[in-house]
Protein backbone atom coordinates (compact mmCIF):
# COMPACT_ATOMS: atom_id res chain seq x y z
CA UNK A 1 0.00 0.00 0.00
CA UNK A 2 1.13 3.28 -1.05
CA UNK A 3 0.54 5.98 1.98
CA UNK A 4 1.49 8.94 -0.25
CA UNK A 5 -0.79 8.13 -3.32
CA UNK A 6 -4.41 8.33 -0.08
CA UNK A 7 -2.97 11.79 1.04
CA UNK A 8 -4.51 14.84 0.21
CA UNK A 9 -2.75 16.62 -3.38
CA UNK A 10 -1.83 19.46 -1.11
CA UNK A 11 -0.22 17.51 1.27
CA UNK A 12 1.67 15.71 -1.17
CA UNK A 13 3.08 18.74 -2.25
CA UNK A 14 3.62 20.45 1.00
CA UNK A 15 6.91 22.14 1.73
CA UNK A 16 7.20 21.84 5.16
CA UNK A 17 7.94 24.63 7.63
CA UNK A 18 11.57 24.72 8.32
CA UNK A 19 12.18 25.83 11.95
CA UNK A 20 15.42 27.08 13.49
CA UNK A 21 15.98 24.06 15.20
CA UNK A 22 15.12 21.94 12.38
CA UNK A 23 18.19 23.60 10.36
CA UNK A 24 20.68 23.17 13.08
CA UNK A 25 20.34 20.13 15.77
CA UNK A 26 23.54 20.07 17.02
CA UNK A 27 25.51 21.79 20.12
CA UNK A 28 26.88 25.18 19.93
CA UNK A 29 28.40 27.61 22.04
CA UNK A 30 25.95 30.93 21.05
CA UNK A 31 22.84 30.57 19.56
CA UNK A 32 21.70 33.81 17.27
CA UNK A 33 19.37 32.13 14.90
CA UNK A 34 15.79 31.57 16.51
CA UNK A 35 15.34 35.02 17.54
CA UNK A 36 15.37 34.17 20.96
CA UNK A 37 15.25 35.86 24.43
CA UNK A 38 18.90 35.39 25.63
CA UNK A 39 17.44 35.64 29.24
CA UNK A 40 15.23 33.80 31.18
CA UNK A 41 16.86 30.22 31.07
CA UNK A 42 15.90 27.25 29.92
CA UNK A 43 12.27 28.74 29.04
CA UNK A 44 13.55 31.15 27.07
CA UNK A 45 14.59 28.49 23.76
CA UNK A 46 12.52 26.68 21.40
CA UNK A 47 11.43 23.20 22.60
CA UNK A 48 12.94 20.10 20.48
CA UNK A 49 10.19 20.07 17.82
CA UNK A 50 10.48 15.95 17.48
CA UNK A 51 11.05 15.41 20.83
CA UNK A 52 13.77 12.93 20.62
CA UNK A 53 14.42 12.26 24.51
CA UNK A 54 10.74 12.14 25.62
CA UNK A 55 10.65 9.46 22.35
CA UNK A 56 13.50 7.75 23.62
CA UNK A 57 11.98 7.01 26.63
CA UNK A 58 8.54 5.89 25.40
CA UNK A 59 10.38 3.68 22.35
CA UNK A 60 11.97 1.91 25.72
CA UNK A 61 8.85 1.62 27.09
CA UNK A 62 6.66 0.35 24.42
CA UNK A 63 9.51 -1.38 22.66
CA UNK A 64 8.88 0.69 19.31
CA UNK A 65 11.16 2.32 17.72
CA UNK A 66 11.47 6.24 18.24
CA UNK A 67 11.02 6.39 14.06
CA UNK A 68 7.24 4.52 14.48
CA UNK A 69 6.56 7.30 17.17
CA UNK A 70 4.52 10.97 16.92
CA UNK A 71 4.07 13.12 20.06
CA UNK A 72 0.65 15.55 20.07
CA UNK A 73 -0.59 17.91 22.52
CA UNK A 74 -3.02 14.79 23.81
CA UNK A 75 -4.04 12.30 20.97
CA UNK A 76 -6.82 14.45 19.90
CA UNK A 77 -3.67 16.77 17.77
CA UNK A 78 -3.32 13.14 15.94
CA UNK A 79 -7.07 12.57 15.60
CA UNK A 80 -7.08 15.96 13.42
CA UNK A 81 -3.80 15.54 11.66
CA UNK A 82 -5.21 12.38 10.30
CA UNK A 83 -8.43 13.61 9.18
CA UNK A 84 -6.10 16.89 7.59
CA UNK A 85 -3.54 14.43 5.68
CA UNK A 86 -6.12 12.44 4.24
CA UNK A 87 -9.28 13.48 3.72
CA UNK A 88 -9.81 15.97 0.81
CA UNK A 89 -12.76 18.39 2.54
CA UNK A 90 -16.70 17.56 1.24
CA UNK A 91 -15.09 14.82 -0.97
CA UNK A 92 -13.58 12.13 0.77
CA UNK A 93 -15.17 10.37 4.05
CA UNK A 94 -14.44 8.37 6.94
CA UNK A 95 -16.05 5.39 8.67
CA UNK A 96 -16.77 4.77 12.38
CA UNK A 97 -18.92 3.21 15.03
CA UNK A 98 -21.58 4.19 16.89
CA UNK A 99 -21.38 5.26 19.80
CA UNK A 100 -17.74 6.10 20.28
CA UNK A 101 -15.59 8.70 21.21
CA UNK A 102 -16.59 12.04 20.20
CA UNK A 103 -14.07 13.96 18.72
CA UNK A 104 -13.68 11.78 15.84
CA UNK A 105 -16.70 13.33 14.77
CA UNK A 106 -16.13 17.28 15.84
CA UNK A 107 -12.97 16.49 14.53
CA UNK A 108 -14.73 15.78 11.20
CA UNK A 109 -17.10 18.47 11.47
CA UNK A 110 -13.93 21.15 11.81
CA UNK A 111 -12.82 19.75 8.23
CA UNK A 112 -15.57 19.48 6.34
CA UNK A 113 -15.31 15.57 6.05
CA UNK A 114 -18.00 13.48 6.56
CA UNK A 115 -17.85 10.69 8.88
CA UNK A 116 -20.44 7.82 8.23
CA UNK A 117 -21.31 5.96 12.15
CA UNK A 118 -21.85 1.98 12.21
CA UNK A 119 -24.06 1.25 14.84
CA UNK A 120 -22.70 -1.05 17.44
CA UNK A 121 -24.95 -4.26 18.79
CA UNK A 122 -26.54 -4.01 21.61
CA UNK A 123 -23.76 -5.38 23.24
CA UNK A 124 -21.35 -3.06 22.49
CA UNK A 125 -19.89 -5.39 20.01
CA UNK A 126 -18.55 -4.40 15.82
CA UNK A 127 -18.81 -5.99 12.95
CA UNK A 128 -16.29 -6.00 10.88
CA UNK A 129 -18.31 -6.72 7.70
CA UNK A 130 -20.51 -4.03 8.41
CA UNK A 131 -17.64 -1.31 8.87
CA UNK A 132 -15.96 -2.70 5.57
CA UNK A 133 -19.45 -2.47 3.50
CA UNK A 134 -19.76 1.05 4.99
CA UNK A 135 -16.73 2.45 3.10
CA UNK A 136 -16.73 3.25 -0.55
CA UNK A 137 -14.02 4.55 -2.98
CA UNK A 138 -13.59 8.01 -1.40
CA UNK A 139 -13.48 6.16 2.62
CA UNK A 140 -9.88 7.78 3.41
CA UNK A 141 -9.85 6.20 7.36
CA UNK A 142 -11.57 4.18 9.90
CA UNK A 143 -12.05 5.34 13.30
CA UNK A 144 -12.10 2.36 15.82
CA UNK A 145 -11.69 2.59 19.65
CA UNK A 146 -10.83 -0.06 22.14
CA UNK A 147 -11.72 -0.21 24.97
CA UNK A 148 -14.64 2.59 23.76
CA UNK A 149 -15.55 5.06 24.99
CA UNK A 150 -18.31 5.51 26.51
CA UNK A 151 -18.88 1.68 26.79
CA UNK A 152 -15.71 0.62 28.06
CA UNK A 153 -15.72 -2.73 26.34
CA UNK A 154 -13.06 -3.73 24.39
CA UNK A 155 -13.37 -4.75 20.33
CA UNK A 156 -13.34 -8.19 19.27
CA UNK A 157 -9.81 -8.56 17.90
CA UNK A 158 -10.59 -10.87 15.23
CA UNK A 159 -13.14 -8.44 14.45
CA UNK A 160 -10.20 -5.90 14.15
CA UNK A 161 -7.70 -7.74 12.26
CA UNK A 162 -10.14 -8.21 9.78
CA UNK A 163 -10.68 -4.40 9.21
CA UNK A 164 -7.16 -3.46 9.30
CA UNK A 165 -6.10 -6.16 6.37
CA UNK A 166 -9.04 -5.88 3.77
CA UNK A 167 -9.27 -2.10 4.38
CA UNK A 168 -7.38 -0.13 1.69
CA UNK A 169 -7.17 3.26 3.60
CA UNK A 170 -5.83 3.91 7.24
CA UNK A 171 -7.49 2.44 10.00
CA UNK A 172 -6.94 3.98 13.62
CA UNK A 173 -6.90 2.06 16.72
CA UNK A 174 -7.57 4.72 19.75
CA UNK A 175 -6.18 2.40 22.54
CA UNK A 176 -6.97 5.32 25.39
CA UNK A 177 -7.53 2.84 27.80
CA UNK A 178 -5.83 0.22 26.76
CA UNK A 179 -3.66 0.20 30.25
CA UNK A 180 -6.84 -0.90 32.24
CA UNK A 181 -7.53 -3.79 29.45
CA UNK A 182 -7.06 -7.36 29.99
CA UNK A 183 -6.75 -7.93 26.50
CA UNK A 184 -3.54 -7.31 24.24
CA UNK A 185 -2.90 -3.87 22.40
CA UNK A 186 -2.73 -3.37 18.56
CA UNK A 187 0.52 -1.40 18.99
CA UNK A 188 2.84 -4.53 17.35
CA UNK A 189 0.66 -5.19 14.61
CA UNK A 190 2.08 -1.55 13.47
CA UNK A 191 4.92 -4.25 12.30
CA UNK A 192 2.73 -5.78 9.61
CA UNK A 193 -0.05 -3.33 8.70
CA UNK A 194 1.27 -0.21 6.77
CA UNK A 195 -2.27 1.38 6.93
CA UNK A 196 -2.55 0.91 10.72
CA UNK A 197 -2.33 3.73 13.62
CA UNK A 198 -2.81 3.10 16.99
CA UNK A 199 -3.22 5.72 18.98
CA UNK A 200 -2.17 5.70 23.28
CA UNK A 201 -2.22 8.86 25.83
CA UNK A 202 -0.66 9.50 29.00
CA UNK A 203 -4.02 11.25 29.97
CA UNK A 204 -5.72 8.40 31.57
CA UNK A 205 -3.06 5.34 33.39
CA UNK A 206 -0.83 8.11 33.40
CA UNK A 207 -2.36 10.89 35.51
CA UNK A 208 -1.24 12.89 33.15
CA UNK A 209 -3.89 14.92 31.34
CA UNK A 210 -3.26 18.23 32.34
CA UNK A 211 0.71 18.17 30.21
CA UNK A 212 -1.03 16.99 27.58
CA UNK A 213 0.38 13.83 25.69
CA UNK A 214 -0.53 12.32 23.28
CA UNK A 215 1.02 9.30 21.04
CA UNK A 216 0.58 7.84 17.76
CA UNK A 217 2.51 4.96 16.52
CA UNK A 218 3.01 3.80 13.21
CA UNK A 219 5.03 2.96 10.31
CA UNK A 220 7.22 5.93 9.12
CA UNK A 221 5.48 6.89 6.16
CA UNK A 222 2.09 7.75 8.53
CA UNK A 223 4.51 9.14 11.07
CA UNK A 224 6.80 11.40 8.63
CA UNK A 225 3.40 12.92 6.88
CA UNK A 226 2.11 13.72 10.85
CA UNK A 227 5.50 15.58 11.37
CA UNK A 228 5.56 17.45 8.37
CA UNK A 229 2.31 19.10 8.85
CA UNK A 230 1.75 19.29 12.59
CA UNK A 231 2.72 23.05 14.17
CA UNK A 232 6.61 22.69 14.72
CA UNK A 233 6.87 23.44 18.22
CA UNK A 234 4.01 21.13 18.81
CA UNK A 235 4.90 19.80 22.26
CA UNK A 236 6.46 22.67 24.88
CA UNK A 237 9.26 22.48 27.00
CA UNK A 238 6.71 22.45 30.19
CA UNK A 239 5.60 19.20 28.85
CA UNK A 240 8.67 17.54 27.36
CA UNK A 241 10.17 17.95 31.07
CA UNK A 242 7.54 16.58 33.13
CA UNK A 243 7.38 13.74 30.46
CA UNK A 244 10.64 12.22 31.03
CA UNK A 245 9.92 13.30 34.98
CA UNK A 246 7.29 11.04 34.47
CA UNK A 247 8.16 8.16 32.90
CA UNK A 248 11.10 7.29 35.51
CA UNK A 249 7.30 6.84 37.92
CA UNK A 250 6.74 2.91 35.83
CA UNK A 251 6.09 1.71 39.48
CA UNK A 252 3.74 4.09 40.42
CA UNK A 253 1.56 4.49 37.42
CA UNK A 254 1.64 0.10 37.69
CA UNK A 255 0.22 0.62 40.85
CA UNK A 256 -2.37 3.33 39.85
CA UNK A 257 -3.98 0.94 37.34
CA UNK A 258 -3.77 -2.10 39.83
CA UNK A 259 -5.37 -0.07 41.86
CA UNK A 260 -8.08 1.74 39.61
CA UNK A 261 -8.63 -1.73 38.13
CA UNK A 262 -9.19 -3.47 41.80
CA UNK A 263 -12.23 -0.69 42.45
CA UNK A 264 -13.79 -0.56 39.33
CA UNK A 265 -14.58 -4.32 39.93
CA UNK A 266 -15.68 -3.60 43.35
CA UNK A 267 -17.84 -0.19 41.67
CA UNK A 268 -19.41 -2.86 39.44
CA UNK A 269 -20.58 -5.31 42.34
CA UNK A 270 -21.49 -2.94 44.52
CA UNK A 271 -23.74 -0.62 41.69
CA UNK A 272 -25.44 -3.56 40.65
CA UNK A 273 -26.65 -4.04 44.18
CA UNK A 274 -29.12 -0.87 43.73
CA UNK A 275 -32.36 -1.39 42.64
CA UNK A 276 -32.53 1.36 40.30
CA UNK A 277 -29.76 0.05 38.66
CA UNK A 278 -30.68 -2.44 35.80
CA UNK A 279 -27.38 -3.09 34.31
CA UNK A 280 -23.42 -2.15 34.90
CA UNK A 281 -21.93 -2.69 31.62
CA UNK A 282 -18.69 -4.64 31.66
CA UNK A 283 -15.82 -2.30 31.29
CA UNK A 284 -12.33 -2.79 30.33
CA UNK A 285 -11.75 0.99 31.17
CA UNK A 286 -11.46 3.41 34.04
CA UNK A 287 -15.17 3.77 34.26
CA UNK A 288 -18.45 1.84 34.24
CA UNK A 289 -21.18 2.76 31.82
CA UNK A 290 -24.42 2.21 34.70
CA UNK A 291 -28.08 1.72 33.14
CA UNK A 292 -30.43 2.65 35.32
CA UNK A 293 -34.07 4.31 36.22
CA UNK A 294 -34.04 8.03 35.73
CA UNK A 295 -30.29 8.24 34.81
CA UNK A 296 -31.15 12.38 34.53
CA UNK A 297 -32.87 12.59 37.77
CA UNK A 298 -30.04 10.34 39.65
CA UNK A 299 -27.19 12.71 37.47
CA UNK A 300 -29.27 15.73 39.10
CA UNK A 301 -29.86 14.66 42.55
CA UNK A 302 -25.71 13.68 42.35
CA UNK A 303 -24.87 17.34 41.07
CA UNK A 304 -26.50 18.64 44.25
CA UNK A 305 -24.17 16.85 46.24
CA UNK A 306 -21.21 18.12 44.23
CA UNK A 307 -20.71 14.75 42.75
CA UNK A 308 -20.39 15.16 38.93
CA UNK A 309 -20.67 11.77 36.49
CA UNK A 310 -20.77 11.83 33.16
CA UNK A 311 -24.78 11.47 31.98
CA UNK A 312 -24.94 9.76 28.57
CA UNK A 313 -28.19 9.63 28.26
CA UNK A 314 -28.60 11.28 25.07
CA UNK A 315 -25.93 8.92 23.25
CA UNK A 316 -27.09 6.16 20.74
CA UNK A 317 -27.61 2.94 22.28
CA UNK A 318 -26.96 4.32 25.68
CA UNK A 319 -30.64 6.14 27.22
CA UNK A 320 -30.67 6.22 30.71
CA UNK A 321 -27.04 5.49 31.32
CA UNK A 322 -24.11 7.41 33.53
CA UNK A 323 -20.89 6.92 32.94
CA UNK A 324 -19.18 7.23 36.01
CA UNK A 325 -15.35 7.58 36.36
CA UNK A 326 -13.25 5.36 38.62
CA UNK A 327 -12.23 7.33 41.54
CA UNK A 328 -10.23 7.04 44.69
CA UNK A 329 -11.44 4.43 47.21
CA UNK A 330 -12.59 7.18 49.41
CA UNK A 331 -14.51 8.71 46.27
CA UNK A 332 -15.96 5.77 44.92
CA UNK A 333 -17.40 5.42 48.39
CA UNK A 334 -19.24 9.09 48.76
CA UNK A 335 -20.66 8.17 45.78
CA UNK A 336 -21.90 5.19 46.82
CA UNK A 337 -22.85 6.60 49.99
CA UNK A 338 -25.44 9.27 47.89
CA UNK A 339 -26.65 6.81 46.27
CA UNK A 340 -27.88 4.88 49.56
CA UNK A 341 -29.84 8.18 50.30
CA UNK A 342 -32.01 7.15 47.33
CA UNK A 343 -32.89 3.99 48.42
N1 LIG B 1 -9.51 8.87 22.84
C1 LIG B 1 -10.46 8.52 23.70
C2 LIG B 1 -11.20 7.27 23.46
C3 LIG B 1 -10.74 9.32 24.80
O1 LIG B 1 -11.72 8.96 25.64
C4 LIG B 1 -10.01 10.51 25.00
C5 LIG B 1 -10.25 11.44 26.16
N2 LIG B 1 -11.45 11.47 26.73
C6 LIG B 1 -9.04 10.82 24.06
C7 LIG B 1 -8.79 9.99 23.00
C8 LIG B 1 -8.26 12.10 24.12
O2 LIG B 1 -7.28 12.04 25.03
P1 LIG B 1 -6.13 13.11 25.12
O3 LIG B 1 -6.32 14.14 24.05
O4 LIG B 1 -6.23 13.65 26.49
O5 LIG B 1 -4.87 12.31 24.89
Amino acid sequence: MDINQLLRKNIQSLKPYSSARDEYTGEAMVFLDANENPFNEPYNRYPDPLQKEVKEKISKLKSVATQNIFLGNGSDEPIDLLIRAFCEPRIDNIVSMNPTYGMYQVAADISGVELNKVSLNEDFELGAQEILDATNQNTKLIFLCSPNNPTGNSLNPEALHVIVSSFNGIVVIDEAYIDFAPGKTFLHEIDKYPNLVILQTFSKAWGMAGIRLGMAFAQTPIISVLNKIKYPYNLNILTQKKALELLDKKVSVQNWVKLLIAEREKMEELLMEFPFVEKVYPSDANFLLAKMHDAKGVYDYLVEEGIIVRDRSKVHLCKDTLRITIGTSDENETLLNALKNLL
